[in-house]
């Protein structure tokens, strides 16, 4: 009967839209490339050191990149990116329903404790994504239980760092449950340092992380793409001179793919360009490959951005609308009636595409109030993107996600 699904949605070509990951008949073929890259992988005995930047005022010292782990396809690969050096792993409650949690906790659970860092990012209960609200009785014990939940998955005592997904707004990252939560959290010794990841409004947020003196560290999208550069670098300065340790993620701008037509991509040049900004600590880099993982670190031992890489990144910037990289500019938001959360739907669109990750495709279409086929009721599109996409087009195919029970996604 499974097998019988599985043929049908591959029929029908899901498994084109969302590349060879998704469903699990053809994920094996992925598991044993990445496995059989591995073992090639060869790390010489002791750890070596990566190059590396303190991180804010949290006494931590971390290699330029770290590993995102949502599309890490094993606990071995997991391993061989601590042989090789790296040193902060990254999970979130919502890949994979935590799945990944999981597997993160499994790769590291024989190692020294001291040895590596792991942060989750955990959503609290009933955050309203779209208008990037909390709930306004929220209480923070509600917040410590969702963390302790995550704790549990990962088979810890305490993770280092605790993230606050979909920060945005100012009200959202100083919001007394939270503030309390995490400084509890702390207390108690169940996580060391408090952040928040953020999307969209970065600059205002990395300013308000700043200023609520609880948060040590955060998580900002950043890249070469950004329309508000001069704005980010003064937040960026902001954040640590308060001592705030920034990662960057959301690095190469849509996982370093665009649409058909698109100029090519040099993703080494997208990642040095970031690493530019020495208020910057650390990628957060979603591996998938062994090949990945070996290019990330070769890449990081010289950081000057040639005149042909400049230019490369250039060309990549000039036509917006083959990006799959949405800027979260939320321009769009006040446009369609039916009020869909197109920011939200453009990053499960370039989750699907860009990563090739249908899991957090998923997980991010989950997180959208919408019917089956939201744009069905209008003739015309009224939305009138920042970045020239077809959002109506972009939002009618990922939509189609939607149909695949969740137990044909990887993770
Ligand atoms: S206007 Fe375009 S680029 Fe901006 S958030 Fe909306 S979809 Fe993304
Ligand atoms: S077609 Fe455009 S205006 Fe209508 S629901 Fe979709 S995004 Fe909104």
């Amino acid at each position: 009967m499974a097998k019988n699904l599985r043929r049908e949605f591959l029929k029908k070509g899901l498994a084109g839209i969302c590349g060879a990951a998704v469903v699990p008949g053809v994920m094996g073929p992925r598991s044993a490339r990445a496995a059989s890259a591995a073992a090639r992988f060869t790390s010489a005995g002791a750890v070596p050191a990566l190059p590396s930047r303190p991180l804010g005022k949290t006494g931590l010292v971390t290699p330029l990149i770290s590993m995102g782990t949502a599309e890490a396809p094993t606990v071995e690969f997991i391993r061989q990116g601590y042989d090789a050096g790296i040193k902060f792993f990254f999970s979130a409650t919502y890949y994979g329903h935590g799945n990944n949690e999981r597997l993160v906790g499994q790769a590291l659970k024989d190692l020294p404790r001291d040895s590596f860092v792991v942060g989750t990012a955990a959503a609290a209960e009933g955050t309203d994504t779209r208008a990037g609200a909390l709930p306004k009785d929220m209480k923070a014990e509600s917040y410590v239980k969702t963390a302790e939940e995550s704790l549990k998955r990962f088979g810890l005592d305490h993770v280092d760092m605790l993230f606050l997904p979909f920060a945005e707004k100012r009200e959202f990252i100083v919001f007394d449950p939270v503030l309390e939560a995490m400084t509890a959290l702390k207390k108690q010794g169940k996580i060391r340092f408090a952040g928040i990841a953020t999307h969209g409004g970065c600059d205002v947020a990395l300013r308000a992380a700043a200023d609520a003196g609880v948060y040590d560290v955060a998580m900002t999208s950043y890249n070469f793409k950004i329309g508000n550069k001069e704005a980010m670098d003064e937040a960026l300065a902001y954040a640590a001179k308060a001592g705030v340790g920034v990662f960057a993620f959301k690095t190469t701008a849509g996982g370093g793919r665009a649409k058909a037509g698109a100029p090519p991509f040099d993703s080494d040049a997208a990642l040095k360009w970031v690493l530019q900004n020495p208020n910057v600590s650390s990628i957060i880099s979603g591996m998938s490959t062994v090949e990945e993982m070996r290019k990330n670190l070769a890449m990081i031992k010289d950081l000057k951005l040639s005149e042909r890489e400049l230019q490369s990144l250039k060309l990549a910037a000039a036509s917006p609308e083959l990006d799959l990289y949405c800027r979260q500019c939320r321009q769009c938001a006040p446009q369609c009636p039916a009020r869909l959360d197109i920011p939200a739907l453009m990053r499960s669109y370039m989750y699907a595409y860009g990563y090739r990750n249908p899991a957090q495709a998923r997980a991010a279409l989950d997180a959208v109030e919408m019917g089956g086929d939201p744009c069905s009721a209008c003739e015309t599109c009224r939305v009138s993107c920042a970045s020239g996409f077809d959002v109506r087009e972009r939002i009618t195919d990922i939509a189609r996600l939607k149909a695949v029970p969740p137990e044909f996604l990887r993770g």
